[in-house]
């Protein structure tokens, strides 16, 4: 597959993206909470991934915990998907 030009992040909307030479995960939070009343986060590539209108970008980070960091500034409750951060999920 060759680079698209459908990620329209630049270097300085992600700053460190460049520096450590490599592409970091996207990753997603779910507007719907689950029965335990956490938003779940997900990288964009989770076969778990909520829809479009049920879900909110977070940012682009290399490791789940800086993800789920930020994803609390959007809600206060927030998991890692079982599926795709298995070592951020706790519920
Ligand atoms: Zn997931």
């Amino acid at each position: 597959m060759t680079r698209t030009a459908t990620l329209v992040l630049s270097a300085q909307d992600v700053p460190g993206i460049l520096e450590r030479g490599v592409a970091m995960e996207l990753y997603y939070v779910s507007v719907n909470a689950q029965k335990t009343g956490e938003h779940e986060v997900h990288t964009w590539l989770c076969a778990s991934m909520p829809n479009v209108s049920n879900r909110l970008l977070v940012g682009s980070f290399d490791n789940c915990k800086d993800a789920l960091k930020a994803a609390k500034k959007i809600y206060a409750q927030v998991d890692g998907c079982a599926r795709c951060c298995p070592e951020c999920n706790k519920r």
